[in-house]
């Protein structure tokens, strides 16, 4: 996806609330709109909270009703510096990108980004589709020795499952309980789908190293007292090497989590970089249709161009 608005431009590496933080902290979501009444809750970046080690961009989009009008579309655009990662929970989107990827991604697949120096992709809902729409879109920052490597795409149709207790657990992103999950990653980090199959009280277990995310899909779910809704993003610093919920039959949360990611990032549109003047170049690039980013073919709509950032307009 593309920022949908012109967000202000943060330095994660500024962020003074770090050394601060309480062991759990809750973090609401923005609403965001991506056209046609589509409802995003944008939970990561925030004004409390820039990053979970190298997530630095958590969307939860919907659900929503796409049976009538055009879903989905977002016209071709860049990005610099990061991965996007897509997770279908209902509904399917067609991806394409300047590699030349075609891709659908529906419910239980990832579909994996890697934009490294450059790349350009849209997203749209397919003409024939399921009438609701459910995922979360992320981002992973690259770290400084990985952000120039050449941009990659990755589409994976089954990821790895197991079961703890009554929980139905799907890693997405590195590894946890046990299993690694297939997605290319540059720095330490892991993505869960958890599912309940009855109403239950129970820990899930965590990697002691790593900042973790809490986000419920669908449900209900009280973590060690606090109630979380579908737009809250529960933080909770290194050190735990577990946490309490108590959830509801049916409930699916995501589990984000990563080592503290420890580089200075600035991010603005859909580049990351590392200061004003990259992105500002990147922008210009961009705009000026460089061959950076290459070409998107089939998407039947104009390319999106960049805002100025506010330190030039
Ligand atoms: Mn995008």
């Amino acid at each position: 996806m593309s920022h949908a608005e012109h967000d202000e431009p943060f330095d994660a590496g500024s962020c003074p609330v770090r050394q601060q933080r309480p062991a759990l902290r809750r973090i609401s979501g923005s609403r965001k709109e991506l056209g046609e009444g589509m409802e995003i809750s944008r939970l990561l970046p925030s004004r409390q909270l820039r990053m979970i080690g190298a997530w630095t961009f958590l969307d939860h989009i919907g659900p929503a009703d796409v049976s009538q009008g055009k879903g989905v579309r977002v016209g071709p655009h860049p990005h610099t510096g990061l991965q996007t990662f897509t997770w279908m929970i209902r509904g399917e989107m067609l991806h394409r990108d300047s590699l030349g990827t075609v891709q659908m991604i529906r419910p239980g697949q990832v579909n994996l980004m890697t934009a490294g120096r450059g790349i350009s992709h849209s997203e749209e809902s397919p003409a024939q589709r399921s009438p609701e729409f459910h995922a979360a879109q992320l981002w992973i920052a690259l770290p400084e020795s990985k952000r120039f490597i050449p941009p990659a795409f990755e589409h994976h149709p089954v990821l790895p499952a197991t079961t703890l207790g009554d929980l139905d657990m799907v890693v997405i992103a590195g590894s946890a309980f046990g299993l690694t999950a297939p997605t290319t990653i540059h720095s330490p980090l892991m993505a869960a789908d958890i599912g309940a199959r009855r109403d239950l009280a129970t820990s899930v277990p965590l990697n002691p190293r790593f900042e973790h995310g809490l986000m419920l899909l669908q449900g209900a779910i009280t973590v060690e007292g606090e109630s979380l809704s579908t737009s809250d993003l529960l933080y909770l610093a290194p050190g735990r090497d577990g946490c309490d919920i108590e959830v509801s039959a049916g409930s699916r949360l995501l589990l984000i989590g990563g080592e503290p990611f420890g580089e200075d990032v600035l991010m603005w549109w859909n580049f990351v970089g590392r200061g004003k003047a990259e992105i500002s170049g990147f922008v210009q690039q961009w705009n000026a249709g460089d061959p950076l980013f290459g070409t998107v073919t089939g998407y039947a709509g104009e390319r999106l161009l960049s805002p100025l950032p506010p330190w030039q307009a």
